[in-house]
């Protein structure tokens, strides 16, 4: 049987937000996109995603053969953690959609564990395989950063889906390890399919001209872009440059904005100030997804701190953009970036360590423009058509030889 219509649940995360502020970033951008490039494959995609404030039309076409259909579940404003209980009431408006528009789908993608669970009732009920990415796990988490505390009962179900799930789609080898390791998943049920990056929005562009665009001098710049959260490790931006032999003609820029008020923020411009650094950093705060390719290029370096990133497709938009990335060694970063080839990981959060490969790269031209090439030329290969046509085999498969047990949903 061959693929023509999927439906993607992606509860929380509408692909129709802007990224890089409120709880707004990587998922919302990884649906969109890979819905975008399946679309114009020709396979037909409804997006399900729950009504939320920002809301125009319940129904909206996004792209060819992509819809986003916004379905009511709670309150539009309801807190990420009460969306639990809303999941029956947010499985019964999708079944009453489909069945008003007479709708059959071939496959159910879902997108984190809210959504999985939501995925598993409905491939369950139409007898289709069911397909997960869980973004993130909480059993990771968790590890990865004291103080991250999570609801009860997603660790369970995303077990109890990963039991069941007829594919699982890693982004790393280290998620796919994680999840054998940490819940019993079947290894062989877990396929790598990477995130993917738009190569025509990030791609290099002269930096002197973005530079003058930004009205930024001759500075060498540091950049982090992603929500300001704790689990992102901003602190390590701020102790990086206060490590550095000399920070003079350096200066940090923080895109994005605060997912909690201003608390996170708060915390890093208290600490730029004991460090001596609050001239030195600028929190230039939400940017289009679209604009931040000037960003990217206006910056020597690209700063990728976190404790904890299933993808980091930042990482991924930087090096698309030819521009250097020195990140934690974590998750995904671990094999979107070849160390010492498209910039530097580091085993530990040191700032030390990471001042050393900061300087490294800015104070050698040649090093800042092979590691970009490099950097570039990696990503050339992670586009989002190569990464559809590989998740359109992951369907094909599925929904061609279905499995023999009985966990083939
Ligand atoms: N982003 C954006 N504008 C901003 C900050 C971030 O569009 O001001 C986007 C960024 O381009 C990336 C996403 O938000 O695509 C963040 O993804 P990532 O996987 O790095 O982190 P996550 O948000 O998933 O933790």
């Amino acid at each position: 049987m061959s693929v023509e219509r999927a439906a993607f649940i992606t509860l929380h995360a509408c692909p129709l937000a802007a990224p890089g502020q409120g709880k707004s970033g990587g998922m919302n951008v990884y649906v969109r996109q890979l819905a975008a490039a399946l679309g114009e494959m020709g396979m037909k995609i409804d997006i399900f995603t729950r009504e939320h404030l920002d809301v125009v039309n319940r129904v909206e076409t996004i792209g060819p053969n992509v819809r986003v259909i916004h379905l009511k579940a709670g309150e539009p404003d309801a807190h990420l953690g009460d969306l639990y209980a809303l999941l029956p009431d947010f499985l019964e408006q999708l079944n009453d959609f489909r069945e008003e528009e007479g709708l059959e789908y071939d496959v159910v993608h879902s997108h984190y564990w809210l959504s999985a669970w939501v995925g598993r009732e409905l491939s369950q009920a139409i007898n289709v395989p069911h397909v997960v990415t869980f973004h993130t796990l909480s059993l990771i988490k968790m590890q990865s950063r004291a103080g991250e505390i999570e609801q009860t009962e997603r660790p369970v179900v995303e077990a109890e889906v990963m039991a069941t799930a007829g594919r699982i789609i890693a982004f790393s080898p280290h998620e796919r390890d994680a999840m054998a390791r940490l819940y019993g998943a079947d290894a062989r049920k877990v396929s790598l399919v990477p995130c993917g990056v738009d190569l025509e929005v990030f791609r290099p562009l002269n930096q002197k001209s973005v530079r003058s665009r930004l009205g930024l001098n001759g500075e060498k710049i540091l950049l982090y872009v992603g929500r300001v959260e704790p689990i992102k490790g901003l602190d390590l931006l701020v102790e990086t440059a206060a490590q550095m032999d000399s920070a003079e003609g350096v200066r940090m820029m923080v895109v994005g904005a605060d997912v909690n008020g201003d608390r996170e923020m708060d915390r890093v411009k208290q600490l730029a100030k004991e460090r001596d650094m609050e001239d030195k950093i600028d929190f230039v705060g939400q940017v289009d997804h679209d604009d931040l390719a000037l960003y990217y290029n206006a910056a020597d370096v690209c700063v990728v701190p976190s404790y904890y990133e299933s993808f980091g497709l930042v990482a991924l938009e930087s090096m698309a953009c030819g521009t250097p990335v020195v990140a934690t060694r974590v998750g995904g970063l671990s094999t979107i970036i070849q160390h010492g080839r498209t910039g530097y990981l580091k085993s530990w959060r040191c700032p030390e360590a990471f001042a050393n490969s900061v300087e490294m790269i800015i104070s050698s031209d040649g090093l800042q423009q092979s590691m970009g090439e490099a950097a570039r030329k990696r990503a050339e290969g992670m586009g989002w058509d190569n990464v559809a046509s590989l998740m359109w085999d992951e369907y094909s498969v599925l929904t061609e030889h279905p499995a023999k047990d009985d966990n083939k949903y």
